[in-house]
Order: structure tokens, then C-alpha cells, then sequence
């Protein structure tokens, strides 16, 4: 298969080649279960999960002991979410949410909202953000969380995580952040930014897929779940079921490379993202979706006046792997529910593209495909 350049970083990434190697001792050679106590493959395997626990802890300045591995970040979303729901319903059963969320948490509070619970979902402005004062304003005596992701998959848009932080801890509400996408792009720390629930997911940020973490604070305060499956034990009773040893070597993996590579790699993807961003816009109709002040290092997202986003994608995805915000389903096309919840209008949402760069995007890719979507215009 003759590939076209890659650009859709937001919905997967490969494995670096590192983390591949990592991984590969936990499939043949160190194949034991993490929870066999009694003999060395045990005990190996437990070393490695401990050491991976500890590399995905330092990427987000929480303690190893905070850090349960699971599937990816729609695992932990419900564990977050229904987890917290369960536990302290008795208290109240009021959360808050954001009108651009993944599907992982919408559709977890749409099945919460069947059990009981009453969500209010926070609209944003156009430039995609939640705000602040609009967020303290939803809050009641009966609010026990507040999930508001760190940045969005579809527009790049970062959150006012640390102001949301500031209120919630203000108002002894969890405060938990989807931060699939934002993790290994951009520093988080979830001290600093007064975050009590977090997930990612290793095939973001160059690990593999089916394998990611959720961090649960454990003081101040210390954050209680329901788990949602029972069985083992394992990772405190939160998530039971022999550990993914490879996976979770990789996903370690992938944050300690993560780590390594903030102090320069994001300045190189934001250079490489604005020479492009900077030729769409010189494009006649073209316009950005999102506040640029606010936007991921690796992502944009632009509409083309009057060029509905199948064509564009139909006649570029030859030259490039990009994608429309858009969902296909059944024979109707709708347009992307983050857009339209932009206030864009539906017009304009089935005009957009968006462009996710990573570690493999190259200046002569970039160049190539600017030139490639410029030609259509
Ligand atoms: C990809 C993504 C998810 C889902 O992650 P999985 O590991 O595939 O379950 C959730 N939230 C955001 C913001 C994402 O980008």
C-alpha cells in the first residue's frame, strides 16, 4: 500500500519504533502475570508494570500510586464517571459537562442521565472554550463532578483547566479531565492544575492501542469509586483482570519518551502546524475553527467557504490521511456535533478539515500537502 502523507495524529499514532522494542521481551521471554506472587516471572512482570506505573506518574506529576492501567481512555472515562456516580449519588447527583466532549464522556452521561443523574451541559464560545464563570454559575449543593476535557481531539482547543481547577477545589467538587489528547502534547500536571481525575490513552501519544491509565487522586482529597467490574482485584479493585504487561510497558514507555520530548518537540510540531495553518488561510474562504491562541501544538481545524468537506476529502486523500470533523451515519452526513455546539453553524461544520501533525510530519509534508489542497482552490 502506497500511503499518503499521514495527518491525522488526533486519532491515532503509530508506535515508536522504542516502544515497540520495549514491549517485546513481555510477550516471549517475560510473559508472567503481574499478580503471580510466588516466582520469578511474577516478580519480573510486576517490575515492569511498577516501572511503567512510574513513568506514566511523572508525565503528569501525580504519584505512581495514583495511576490504574486500563484499557485506553474510554475505560477510564466510565470507570471516572460511573465509578464517582455510584459512589456518591447518596450525596447528589448533579454533574457538569461541556458541549464538546468526547463521545466517551457525553454518552456516559447520557446513560447516567438514564439511571437518575442530572447533567448540565456547558455550552462554549466560539472559540471553542468553556467558560470559567458560566461553569461556577452551574454548580450546586449537589454537584459531585465536574468533567471538562484538557483539550479537544476535533478543534486542538485547551481548556481553562487551571481556572476550572481553582473553582472546583474552591467548591470541594471532583474535577475530572480528559486529557487523551493533551497528554505527551503539552505539559499537564494535574497539581498544579487542581485535577483530581485524569485519562489517557497510549495510542495518542506513540503507544499502543488498548492500553491506557486513569489517575485518581489520593489526597487532598482523596477520591472514592465504585469499580465497575469485580474480579481479582487488581489496580486497588478499580479494574480486575490480568494486567496487559506489554501494553502497559509500552504505554510507559511512550511517557517517559513523552517526558524527554516537551522541552522541544512541541515547538517544532507548532512550527510545522502554523506554516500550514498560515498558507490555509491565505487560501480565499478559508477560515480556522477554534481560538488560535488557545489551540494544541499539532492540530488545526479550517472550514473552505462553499467546499463541502467529502469533496475536499474525496479529491485529498490520495495525497493525505486527513479528516472531517464530520460522521457518516447511515446515508446522511451530520455535521460535527463540537462545530455546531461552536455556534458555526451546520454549513460551515460540513466544510471542515482537520489536520493533526505528529512526530513523523516533516517540513517537505507539510509543503507538499499545502500545495496539494492549495491546487483545488
Ligand atoms: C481518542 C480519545 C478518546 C478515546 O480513547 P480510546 O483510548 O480510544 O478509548 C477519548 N477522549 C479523547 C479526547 C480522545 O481523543
Amino acid at each position: 500500500m502506497n500511503y499518503p502523507v499521514y495527518l491525522d495524529y488526533n486519532a491515532t499514532t503509530p508506535c515508536d519504533p522504542r516502544v515497540v522494542e520495549a514491549m517485546l521481551p513481555y510477550f516471549t521471554h517475560d510473559f508472567g502475570n503481574a499478580a503471580s506472587k510466588s516466582h520469578a516471572y511474577g516478580w519480573v512482570a510486576e517490575e515492569a508494570v511498577t516501572i511503567a506505573r512510574e513513568q506514566v506518574a511523572a508525565l503528569i506529576g501525580a504519584e505512581a500510586s495514583e495511576i490504574i492501567f486500563t484499557s485506553g481512555a474510554t475505560e477510564s472515562v466510565n470507570i471516572a464517571l460511573r465509578g464517582m456516580y455510584e459512589m456518591h449519588q447518596v450525596r447528589g447527583k448533579h454533574l457538569i459537562t461541556s458541549g464538546v466532549e468526547h463521545k466517551a464522556v457525553l454518552d456516559t452521561c447520557a446513560f447516567l442521565e438514564t439511571i437518575g443523574a442530572e447533567v448540565t451541559v456547558l455550552p462554549v464560545d466560539i472559540g471553542g472554550r468553556v467558560d470559567p464563570a458560566a461553569l461556577e454559575a452551574a454548580i450546586r449543593p449537589d454537584t459531585i463532578l465536574i468533567s471538562i476535557m484538557y483539550a479537544n481531539n476535533e478543534t486542538g482547543v485547551i481548556m481553562p483547566v487551571k481556572e476550572i481547577g481553582v473553582i472546583a477545589k474552591k467548591h470541594n467538587i471532583i474535577f475530572f479531565s480528559d486529557a487523551t489528547q493533551a497528554v505527551g502534547k503539552i505539559p499537564v500536571n494535574v497539581l498544579d492544575d487542581g485535577i483530581d481525575m485524569l485519562c489517557c490513552s497510549a495510542h495518542k501519544l506513540y503507544g499502543p492501542k488498548g492500553v491506557g491509565a486513569l489517575y485518581v487522586r489520593r489526597k487532598d482529597p482523596r477520591v472514592r469509586l465504585n469499580p465497575l467490574q469485580y474480579g481479582g482485584g487488581h489496580e486497588k479493585g478499580l479494574r480486575s483482570g490480568t494486567l496487559n504487561v506489554p501494553g502497559i510497558v509500552g504505554l510507559g514507555k511512550a511517557c517517559m519518551l513523552a517526558t524527554a520530548s516537551l522541552a522541544d518537540e512541541p515547538k517544532r510540531i507548532s512550527g510545522l502546524r502554523d506554516q500550514l495553518l498560515d498558507g490555509l488561510l491565505g487560501i480565499p474562504g478559508c477560515q480556522l475553527n477554534g481560538d488560535r491562541a488557545f489551540l494544541l501544538p499539532n492540530t488545526c481545524n479550517v472550514s473552505f467557504d462553499g467546499m463541502p468537506s467529502q469533496v475536499m476529502i474525496a479529491k485529498l486523500n490520495k495525497h493525505m490521511a486527513i479528516s472531517s470533523g464530520s460522521a457518516c451515519t447511515s446515508a446522511t452526513l451530520e455535521p460535527s456535533y463540537v462545530l455546531v455546539a461552536m455556534g458555526l453553524g451546520d454549513e460551515r461544520a460540513l466544510q471542515s478539515l482537520r489536520f493533526s501533525l505528529g512526530s513523523y510530519t516533516t517540513p517537505s509534508e507539510i509543503n507538499d500537502s499545502f500545495r496539494v489542497v492549495r491546487s483545488f482552490f
